[in-house]
């Protein structure tokens, strides 16, 4: 199953994605047929108005969600086609998430939260002690190796959401997933957050962002604009917004 065959250096190949909630009368379909792909070592933000649908492909690129029709291929492996205990375990070694709201677990250190990957990591066993010294040195990568004990509601949002890029990499995956990761940010957090994203891409690391924040998606080499479940306009010219209409009402 986790077989990397990977034919070329596409790290996601998604092909005419469908996604429909609901059932009989009151279905929704929040993906249309939607194409993308990202090259390894590529920085794609992905914008689009409220409703359009990156959430939901966001969800089935991180294999927490399913398509309902469509292929969707990760890093070689056609993850359509996966159950769950499957998609699950292509989730935890594939793929790396950073969340708006950092989603650490609050009664543990921030240590323990990067430590928690290798724990479900199936295909290597780590011991305690390689886990722990993994962990600290993920911690001292992201400029955390002095707040190794301390808990979430003991750190800035900023020093938060880089425990959660740490943890996010501790299983080195294909690519990381990030969901307005300066959402919930100050300034100058967001500026450290996008600073160490820039460098993990610097050293070849696959990040695909959703984001609002023009300023925020500018930094990406590439801008897909997402609207009502397609991709309307996909461009490298730097900009931030969506080239099909722009400005900051059509960034929401
Ligand atoms: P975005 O993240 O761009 O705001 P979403 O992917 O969250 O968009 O939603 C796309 C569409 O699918 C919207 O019309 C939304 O209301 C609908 N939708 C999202 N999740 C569900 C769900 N669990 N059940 C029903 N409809 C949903
Ligand atoms: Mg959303």
């Amino acid at each position: 199953m986790l077989n990397d065959t990977t034919q070329n250096d596409l790290v996601i190949d998604i092909r005419h994605l469908t996604r429909v909630y609901g059932t009989d009368d009151a279905t929704v379909l929040a993906l249309a047929g939607l194409d993308l792909q990202v090259r390894r070592g590529e920085f794609v933000a992905i914008m689009g108005p409220s409703g359009s649908g990156k959430s939901t492909l966001l969800n089935i690129m991180g294999c927490l969600d399913r398509p309902t029709s469509g292929d969707y291929i990760l890093d070689g492996i056609t993850v359509s086609s996966l159950d769950r205990t499957e998609l699950a375990i292509v989730r935890n070694q594939k793929i790396g998430f950073v969340f708006q709201s950092y989603n650490l677990l609050p009664r543990l250190s921030a240590v323990k939260n990067v430590m928690l990957p290798l724990l479900y990591n199936t295909e290597v066993r780590f011991s305690d002690e390689e886990r722990h010294e993994k962990a600290v040195a993920a911690l001292e990568a992201v400029g955390l190796g002095s707040r190794l004990h301390h808990r979430p509601n003991e750190m800035s949002g900023g020093q938060q959401q880089r425990v959660a890029i740490a943890r996010a990499l501790i299983n080195e995956p294909a690519m990381i997933l990030a969901d307005e990761p300066t959402g919930n940010l100050d300034t100058k957090s967001s500026v450290e957050v996008m600073g160490l994203l820039h460098s993990l891409h610097s050293s070849g690391a696959t990040i695909v962002m959703v984001t609002h924040e023009p300023d925020i998606a500018m930094q990406a080499e590439r801008v897909v604009c997402v609207r009502d479940g397609t991709v309307v306009s996909d461009g490298r010219d730097g900009a931030g917004h969506c080239l099909d209409r722009g400005g900051p009402n059509d960034a929401r």
